[in-house]
Order: C-alpha cells, then sequence, then structure tokens
C-alpha cells in the first residue's frame, strides 16, 4: 500500500478475476475483524460470511438466514429482550425475515 491508501492488485489476479480499469470495488469487513474484497457488481452475499444463498436484506444489510438469526439473536439480548431464538422461536417465523 502506498502512502496515500493505494493498493495495487497483481496483473494475474486482475485477470483472472476479470477486474477492468473503472471496475467497482468493494472493501468488506466482516465480524472478528477478517476483511476482503470485492467486485461491487458481483452477486449479492452475506456481509457477514459471504455466503449467497438464501439471503434477506435488513435495512441496508445483505445477510444470510443464518447470520440473520445470529444478528437478530444479538440484538434481542442487547436489548434485553431475553433469548430469541434460544427455544426455535425464530426459526418458526422464517418469513418473517424477508
Ligand atoms: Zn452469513
Amino acid at each position: 500500500m502506498d502512502n496515500k491508501g493505494r493498493v495495487t492488485l497483481p496483473a494475474q489476479l486482475r485477470q483472472q478475476l476479470d477486474l477492468y480499469p473503472g471496475a467497482e470495488i468493494e472493501f468488506l469487513v466482516k465480524e472478528g475483524g477478517e476483511w476482503y474484497l470485492r467486485r461491487a457488481d458481483s452477486q449479492p452475499s452475506c456481509r457477514y460470511c459471504g455466503l449467497q444463498v438464501d439471503l434477506v436484506t435488513i435495512g441496508r444489510d445483505t445477510l444470510c438466514r443464518r447470520c440473520a438469526e445470529k444478528y437478530y439473536r444479538a440484538l434481542a439480548q442487547k436489548l434485553g429482550l431475553g433469548e430469541v431464538g434460544a427455544s426455535g422461536n425464530l426459526n418458526n417465523k422464517k418469513g418473517k425475515l424477508r
């Protein structure tokens, strides 16, 4: 990385990933601090684990169902709503996440 924060992707990688000047690249930080780049115009994927199937959109986030449930469980705990999903509650309401 240079002192302006720019990163050069090796030509071989650009070719392999079909990246061309002007391609939109997205920088994503996963839970736990792991991060990665992806094409912004690529298939939508879960912002936490990168899964590309069984996705739900919550606000501006795209999550897979598994992470969405985890996210809601954490949120419920934070709000003091107790263990949502611990008894399978959330599983029975999957449709609501759509
Ligand atoms: Zn996920």
